[in-house]
């Protein structure tokens, strides 16, 4: 008999009751009680939904992240989470302050980071030499039991001790490592907590295993599984997101009752596995997409499991290939997606009816789940063949792509004279990223009419009402490139995934990515083409209020795809090279149209690498590919900018070099100009504006902050390539903030026309 399990189930809710329960409470609306009274409903509902499941999970439930309840219930909680209660303590360290008038004052936030290569970010654990743990597992022993008030049988999940170290940050310097003793013993005590209280089996999670890992690392794992082994309670290894590839013996191999893989991301590797997993191990295979939404073949994996079921019987157990926390909750919720488009989908409820069904033909045979093999079959082949997904035309302009499509015309020097000629721009030109406050009225009109509410005609004016304020309040601070503002604009990718043919919206598919904050990944599901202009009315009319050059602004195609669930019935280069025709298109209207500067945004281009380095350079070729593609179908006057919202740039600087993009505006205050520190190997050949000031913040920068900046940066890249401009979109800024510090940055940029002007009292140059 195969034996079923979950990983992890979505907190947030099917109606994201958590995060307003949370924002209620930081809003000083509710109380804590109320907080926890919906946490509690949400995980007896979410239970109830994982019954079929032999095992279901328990502690993979969190109020803001699970990377921040392990440190929590280590005792690792930083001391600038104050005093209190321990809610109040939690609600520190995530997000600067437990409520919004926190009298405790604002704490730096825990820094925040993606989860592997996912869109979920976790609070980064913090360490130094002194580190000292404790064990608190009052929480996780009171879900325990509400768990098991359910009936049925239940497997605490906890973050394996050496992922929890690999992720974290030791502040000054020293050895993680060094805290691995110390860290095994709390684990040791807790293992014991929980066979005490009768469980018999752990998840451990242990991610890393598809990871790149130096020998230290192997090695912790190692030390970490044999100090466990002495317990008498059942370990379940647990590893997704990628291969163990180099991994595998030591996977499996470790003294656990059981290994988990994932065979979504993995399938090559399952048969080695089953070769080198010693017979009584468990093995536990994850065979339904926990990062995807399309439904599983399941008749097409019946094929392949049925003979690993003959061979390991009640040793395979089967799951999600991770936990569900990455997809939607409920597609019975949607009731505006096209029924075919529907029929193909599976959120995280389906997606344990499948494996529900899975088991059941293994475990009965398949005549006891004849119907719904019989209809998930036919919604395979439905989707397989329809013309929804598969466009002739599509295809064609596909195989018309040649070596000349990524390509300008003229190598970088020779535009830039042109560029230069064209546009009549001053030294240290200011512009801006793209959007300007998207203020309370803005939002409400873009709701009113897509509600119906507003007519068009109505809308359009309003809209335009927005974009005359943006450029006079720009011609009025001095900017020299202008925007529109992208009032029109609720999301750079939902804008233009919603004018695109392939492109499909649910109305509830949320998914975490940060605490309460959540996001609606648009369904990427056939071939992508553009059917109109997306965005020429808006930026046309912009540019007839003003003499001077405005910029359109576009969405690259790495991003519009890193962004979204892409379909898996072709490779994510193909998708990305279909996209990245129809943003080809955007730019030549655009351009024909007499706009001279266009940027195209890939702000997602970094999140997409792999998890493991030697896949790196195939990813970065075919991105790069597919962003040169939609950027160079230009004439050599037309200037071509990108924009990048990280700064962690030294892995893949030679390859934003290759975009060759004639202007790229980087995030880099933040990091303290880090940024730079990509400069000092790798001579950048084009114009570049490091983002002279951190817009996620209210503090308004002074001029003689960003002068210093820019001087910073003027060591690293000649002064005649650089350009001025904030770190990212100002959408999430209010006015005020917004006009004082682009005055400033304006101020700034004069300041510094004015002492790099003659050659030989060049202090900008010379100080640094
Ligand atoms: N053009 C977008 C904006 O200004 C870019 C946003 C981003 O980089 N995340 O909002
Ligand atoms: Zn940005």
């Amino acid at each position: 008999m195969v034996t079923t399990h979950n990983l992890g189930f979505p907190r947030i809710g099917g109606n994201r009751e958590l995060k307003f329960a949370l924002e209620s409470l930081w809003q000083g609306k509710t109380h804590a009680a109320n907080l926890q009274a919906t946490a509690e409903q949400l995980r007896a509902r979410h239970w109830a939904y994982q019954k079929s499941c032999d095992y279901r999970p328990v502690g993979d439930f969190s109020l803001y992240d699970h990377v921040l309840d392990t440190s929590f219930l280590l005792g690792n909680i930083p001391e600038r989470a104050g005093s209190g209660d321990t809610l109040q303590q939690y609600f520190r360290v995530a997000r600067g302050r437990a409520h919004n008038t926190d009298d405790c004052g604002c704490t730096r936030a825990g820094e925040m980071t993606k989860w592997f290569d996912t869109n979920y970010h976790y609070i980064v654990p913090e360490f130094d030499a002194q580190t000292q743990f404790a064990l608190n597992p009052e929480r996780l022993l009171g879900e325990l039991s509400e768990a098991r008030q359910q009936g049925g049988k239940v497997k605490p999940v906890l973050l394996g001790p050496v992922t929890y170290l690999w992720l974290g940050k030791a502040r000054d310097g020293s050895n993680k490592l060094d805290l691995l003793e110390s860290l095994l013993e709390i684990y040791s005590q807790l293992l014991q907590r929980l066979e005490d209280a009768g469980v018999e089996w752990v998840q451990l999670d242990e991610p890393i295993l598809a990871t790149d890992l130096s020998p230290e690392w192997k090695q912790a794992l190692e030390r970490s599984c044999h100090r466990f082994k002495t317990q008498k309670i059942n370990l379940l290894l647990s590893t997704y997101f990628g291969a163990l590839e180099d991994n595998l013996q030591l996977a499996c191999t470790l003294p656990v009752a059981g290994l988990h893989i994932d065979a979504i991301n993995n399938p090559k590797e399952v048969t080695r596995v089953v070769d080198w997993l010693p017979a009584h191990k468990v093995l536990s295979l994850g065979v339904i997409d926990g990062r995807n939404i399309w439904k599983t073949d399941l008749n097409a994996a019946l094929e392949w499991l049925q003979p690993l079921a003959d061979k390991r019987g009640d040793g395979l157990w089967l799951a999600p290939s991770c936990s569900l926390l990455h997809v939607p909750v409920d597609l019975t919720n949607e009731s505006a997606l096209d029924p075919e488009i529907k029929s193909w989908l599976s959120f995280a409820v389906q997606k344990l009816e499948e494996l529900a069904v899975l088991a059941k033909a293994l475990n009965h045979g398949c005549e006891s789940v004849a119907q719904a093999l019989e209809d998930n079959k036919a919604a395979i082949l439905g989707r397989r063949s329809s013309t929804r997904v598969h466009n002739a035309s599509v295809q064609a302009a596909m195989g018309q792509i040649n070596a000349e499509f990524g390509q300008r015309r003229s190598p970088f020097p020779t535009r830039a004279a042109l560029q230069r000629q064209a546009l009549n721009l001053p030294e240290f030109p200011t512009t801006t990223i793209g959007s300007f406050p998207q203020t309370d009225e803005i939002r409400s009109l873009r709701r009113r009419y897509k509600l119906g509410e507003l007519q068009q005609m109505e809308y359009e004016r309003l809209i335009k009402q927005e974009i005359e304020r943006a450029v006079s309040v720009q011609e009025e601070l001095g900017l020299d490139v202008l925007v529109h503002g992208e009032a029109e604009r609720n999301d750079m990718v939902e804008y233009f995934g919603e004018q695109l043919q392939g492109y499909a919206f649910s109305e509830k598919g949320w998914v975490q990515s940060y605490g309460s904050r959540c996001v609606k990944p648009p369904i990427l599901y056939g071939d992508i083409s553009r059917p109109s202009g997306m965005t020429l009315q808006w930026i046309q009319y912009a540019q007839s209020l003003t003499q001077k050059p405005l910029k359109g602004m576009l969405t690259g195609p790495v991003t519009m795809l890193n962004w979204s669930f892409v379909r898996d019935d072709q490779k994510r280069s193909r998708t990305a090279l279909q996209l990245a025709l129809a943003i080809r298109e955007e730019v030549q209207q655009l351009e024909a149209a007499g706009i001279q500067i266009i940027q195209i945004d890939e702000a997602a281009l970094r999140e997409g690498l792999p998890l493991r380095r030697t896949e790196w350079q195939g990813y970065l070729d075919w991105a790069v590919e597919a962003y040169r593609i939609s950027a160079n179908g230009v004439s050599d006057s037309t200037q071509i900018h990108t924009h990048m919202c990280y700064s962690e740039f030294n892995d893949i600087i030679a390859a934003v070099a290759q975009m060759d993009a004639d202007v790229i505006t980087i995030e880099s205050s933040r990091s303290d100009m880090e940024l730079l520190n990509a400069f000092e190997k790798f001579s950048y050949p084009n114009d570049i504006g490091p983002g002279v000031y951190d817009i996620h913040s209210p503090n308004i920068p002074t001029v003689e902050q960003i002068v210093e900046n820019m001087r910073r940066a003027a060591q690293r890249i000649p002064a005649e390539r650089l350009w001025v401009n904030p770190d990212c979109g100002l959408k999430t800024r209010k006015w005020d903030e917004v006009l004082s510090a682009l005055s400033n940055m304006v101020s700034a940029a004069r300041a510094l026309r004015d002492v790099s002007e003659p050659a030989e009292t060049n202090t900008l140059m010379a100080n640094g």
